[in-house]
């Protein structure tokens, strides 16, 4: 079906910012992207992630929607990474991921799994290995894991290579891109520090800089540590359980790993504390010694944007998308809120997720333009 093409503005060059953008423009509109922060996007929630797509480690601390709009997520990546036809480095693994613990933390373990056939009712998409099965897979990690749980349907996203990416893509494809220019927002108008700008759509995609579109925003600080060493190779994001703390080691290109993350209920954005960088290198030194001699090459901070449920919403007003509340599903989420979002900018039909994203929308015409149907949920 054709739509009528329309001039959009878009708020936030971060992860649905540019995705969103990036999918508009591929249907025809006319997008101008704005973001506050540099092109690279390092002022983004998204930059600091991990870029996991971890629907069933994400199953067990998180509603039912997420884990199937995860499940999503997994089918549709390998389509967006294979349209972007990056030259760089591949954008995708799936090479699933793998949960381990040490001996005297097992129960965390069993705990863990089960947790994850409850959350997920059925026992499809991952399968224990024992010790010599894990030394199989990954040769470097530890010997004194004793057994661990290979979640088969997980991948992992070089996220900043993928931001890169869609930056080239917008160009590519005429997009227009404001950086260092802070915006605020209304009804199909965007406010620079040079003036309003009128489009037919406005869609705000600010995460934690959204706060007067959603006063309930609170953002959940996360630490990661960026390590890197040629003395050891893992094929696949690792989490280690614990009774106290968890952590996670994603592997990305030239010999980097990214050590994550903290969860803090608190909006300081100060660099890391003492206590988390000793509790992450700590826990990475056990989860292979080979990590002693890496190399600390960054420590991030940022700021999840939540909302109270910790699930992700889509708001409608005249002429103005709010999407917001990703969380700490940025990646996971993505697809299936990326696409209601765009189906909506176009007055399409709901698409599958559209019940457990849209919050709120109202309808209130100003002018003879058509105007996209919304729905009310
Ligand atoms: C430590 C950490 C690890 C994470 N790991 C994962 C993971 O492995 N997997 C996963 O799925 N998710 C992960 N996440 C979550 C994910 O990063 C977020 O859910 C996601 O980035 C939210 O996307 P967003 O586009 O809403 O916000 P962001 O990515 O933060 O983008 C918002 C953009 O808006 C811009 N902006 C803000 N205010 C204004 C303004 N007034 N004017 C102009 N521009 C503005 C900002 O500069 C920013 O570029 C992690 C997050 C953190 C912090």
């Amino acid at each position: 079906m054709s739509h009528a093409k329309q001039s959009i503005g878009i708020a936030g060059a971060g992860l649905l910012g540019r995705l969103i953008a990036w999918r508009l423009l591929r249907q025809g509109h006319s997008v101008v992207l704005f973001d506050r922060g540099p092109e690279n996007g390092t002022q983004a929630a998204a930059w600091t992630a991990a870029g996991m797509v971890a629907p069933l480690s994400e199953a067990v601390v998180s509603d039912r929607s997420v884990y199937e709009m995860g499940r999503y997520a997994l089918r549709q990546w390998p389509h967006w990474v294979k349209q972007l036809a990056s030259n760089r480095r591949p954008l995708w693994q799936f090479n699933g991921s793998l949960v381990v613990a040490h001996p005297q933390d097992d129960t965390e373990l069993t705990q863990f799994y089960r947790d994850l056939h409850h959350a997920t009712g059925d026992t499809h998409g991952y399968q224990w290995l024992t010790r010599p099965a894990i030394r199989a897979l990954e040769p470097d990690l530890s010997d004194q894991f004793q057994r661990g749980l290979l979640l088969e349907n997980e991948g992992h996203l070089d996220n900043r290579a993928l931001f890169a990416a869609l930056g080239d893509a917008l160009r590519e494809l005429g997009g227009h891109c404001v950086f260092d220019c802070e915006v605020e927002l209304e009804s199909g108008l965007i406010h620079t520090p040079s003036g309003p700008r009128r489009f037919d759509q406005v869609i705000d995609c600010r995460g934690m800089g959204a706060k007067s579109g959603f006063p309930e925003l609170r953002g959940v600080r996360g630490e990661i540590l960026q390590v890197q060493t040629r003395d050891l190779t893992l094929s696949r994001p690792i989490r280690l359980m614990h009774p106290r703390y968890q952590l996670y080691v994603v592997p990305k290109p030239d010999h980097h790993f990214v050590i994550g993350a903290t969860q803090i209920e608190s909006e300081d954005r100060s660099p890391m504390s003492l206590q988390s960088s000793l509790e992450l290198s700590s826990a990475l030194y056990t989860l292979a010694p080979a990590f002693s001699e890496a190399r600390i090459v960054e420590q991030s901070v940022n700021l999840r944007p939540a909302l109270p449920d910790n699930n992700p919403r889509i708001t409608s007003e005249d002429r103005l998308l709010r999407v917001n509340g990703l969380f700490r599903h940025g990646y996971l989420l993505a697809p299936a809120v990326v696409d209601q979002v765009v189906a909506m900018t176009e007055g399409s039909a709901d698409t599958e997720f559209a019940h457990s994203l849209l919050m709120h929308c109202s309808r209130k015409t100003s002018d003879d333009r058509s105007q996209p149907q919304q729905r009310a949920g």
